[in-house]
């Protein structure tokens, strides 16, 4: 599937807000977002229009770079949503946080979500003894992933584990660090997602 290569933190400049894509980097003075906290381009510093519709278009553009998903993608996730039961926003929310790169980052085994889908693409991980390298995999409460036994000695695993303990831990994940496993208890917690998020904007802009 394909996915955004150009440069990063362009991205973050352009939403406005740190979106922490690039793991440890992003908690140093090399951030580019906190060095030119402004849009990236010639006239980036000019005003905007303000309109419900930019409102609308900038927080989906937002949670879909957060994610590493091209349109496409996203709304296949919102369409999927939709037909669950519950609040679509809501719901959208949940299986973006449930794919298996964000759960892999999220567990603490990656530093960024980027980072996360390559490890989950070059097979250093199992869902319930079974491999998985799809990144875009939903896993559901009662999953336990894995890092494969050959995978443990990762550099980038390694790392991502040292730092796991000075993430907010999330009450729907349990990670067991010395077994390199980590348990899906529930369904991820809508208040413990960091980052904000008016998902209502997304489901009104796709309602047009
Ligand atoms: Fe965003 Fe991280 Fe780049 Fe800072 S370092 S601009 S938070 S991706």
């Amino acid at each position: 599937m394909a996915r955004y290569i150009g440069p990063v933190c362009r991205i973050c400049r352009r939403e406005g807000l740190k979106l922490f894509l690039k793991g440890d980097r992003c908690y140093s003075e090399k951030c580019a977002f906190d060095r030119r906290p402004y849009a990236p381009g010639q006239h980036g510093q000019a005003r905007t229009k303000q309109s419900d519709y930019r409102d609308q278009l900038r927080e989906k553009q937002k949670v879909k770079r957060m994610y590493g998903l091209l349109e496409r993608q996203f709304r296949l996730f919102f369409q999927r949503a939709e037909r669950m039961r519950g609040v679509t926003g809501e719901n959208l929310l949940s299986l973006l946080e449930r794919r298996l790169d964000s759960t892999v980052y999220r567990m603490g085994f990656a530093s960024s979500r980027i980072e996360a889908r390559q490890l989950v693409l070059h097979n250093h991980f199992t869902v319930n003894g079974r491999k998985v390298n799809i990144p875009s995999y939903v896993v559901k409460a009662g999953d336990v992933l894995e890092v494969k036994e050959r995978s443990r000695k990762v550099a980038k695993i390694e790392l991502a584990m040292e730092g796991a303990d000075r993430r907010p831990t999330l009450s729907w994940l349990e990670l067991d660090k010395k077994a390199f496993k980590g348990l899906v208890k529930g369904n991820p917690v809508r208040e413990e997602l960091t980052l904000p998020i008016n998902e209502q904007l997304i489901v009104e802009l796709y309602s047009k």
